[in-house]
């Protein structure tokens, strides 16, 4: 049996030291939903684990109508989709906070952990890409900021040099008339990963009913989460009626590439692009509106 060492230091300063001090040979820990399954698997062979829960800037959420959110990185689904302000601000975000897995795993599941395990498939990336969250990430040579969509650079990996962790993500204030939404496509209910997946924020000038701002976020067509800025580019300005929701989806579908696999074709993920952008868009527009 593979012995690993466990620490769970109470500070940032802590922690970015011993994962500096064990280098390559040191892993961070959160909820372990995936970690420990890799773990267990033989796909990772840490020798020593630092657990991050214990760190209070990982674990808060700070909400203010101007100043927007700071979420941070070890911050469970659940109490994501259970704070009173995240589902009325970011009602997209929390929607996919509550598709993670069961309700055992949401309570451990991080939202930092989704990202940083850098699956294409991860649920909140793509909620957190459409609001534009910025990922502050602190390691031994200091701090730095990066968009939600340039973390992921591969399957399973990200822009995180060793020794680095995810403190928080910085999440825009909500504009007005401005509101977002997640879905996805498995082939159950519950517990799958997701075959396609999208992320849409939109913000409305309901005098001149145009969309002022939007973005579009895809799971689980690509090697990496995708923003899909020609799509996003396109509503700008733009009245929100069928033929150019239809534009944006058929643009959307452009930006995507996925492959075949046992969850869909690749044929089957393109259309449900098209229909989850079309319907995602829809949602957030309903919502802006009333926001
Ligand atoms: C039964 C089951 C069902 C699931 N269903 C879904 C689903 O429907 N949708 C979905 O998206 N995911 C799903 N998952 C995957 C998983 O729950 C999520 O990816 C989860 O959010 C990971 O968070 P965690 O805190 O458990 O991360 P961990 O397992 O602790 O860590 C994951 C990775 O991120 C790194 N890491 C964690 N936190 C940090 C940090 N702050 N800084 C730097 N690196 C860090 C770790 O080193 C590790 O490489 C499921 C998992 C299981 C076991």
């Amino acid at each position: 049996m593979h012995a690993i060492n466990y620490e769970a230091p109470k500070t940032l300063k802590d922690a970015v030291a011993l994962l500096a001090q064990y280098g390559e040979k040191a892993r961070p820990l959160c909820g372990g939903t995936d970690l420990i399954i890799q773990l267990r698997a033989g796909v990772r062979r840490p020798d020593h684990v630092v657990d991050v829960k214990k760190i209070p800037e990982l674990s808060q959420i700070s909400f203010d109508l101007t100043k927007g959110l700071r979420l941070g990185a070890a911050v469970a689904a659940i109490e994501i989709y259970e704070n009173a302000d995240l589902r009325q601000y970011y009602p997209g975000l929390t929607e996919a906070a509550h598709l993670i897995g069961s309700n055992q795993i949401q309570s451990r599941a991080s939202v930092g952990g989704n990202l940083c395990n850098g699956s294409p498939a991860a649920d909140t990336t793509p909620a957190l890409i459409a609001l534009g969250a910025k990922c502050r990430v602190v390691g031994p040579k200091g701090e730095r900021i990066v968009a939600a969509e340039n973390f992921c650079t591969a399957p399973g990996r990200t822009v995180l040099q060793p020794g680095e962790i995810l403190v928080e993500f910085q999440i825009p204030a909500p504009a007005a008339h401005s509101s977002d939404a997640y879905l996805r496509f498995i082939p159950r209910n519950e517990m799958d990963i997701a075959v396609v997946g999208v992320g849409t924020s939109v913000t409305l000038d309901l005098d001149e009913e145009r969309c002022t701002d939007a973005r579009i976020a895809l799971a689980a067509v690509g090697p990496t989460p995708i923003f899909a800025n020609k799509a996003s580019d396109w509503l700008e300005g733009k009245k929100l009626d069928t033929a150019t929701i239809d534009r944006a989806a058929k643009l959307a579908v452009e930006q995507s590439s996925p492959i075949d696999d046992m969850r869909g074709t690749a044929e089957f993920r393109r259309h449900l692009v098209g229909v989850l952008t079309k319907r995602t868009l829809l949602i957030a527009a309903e919502r802006a509106r009333e926001a």
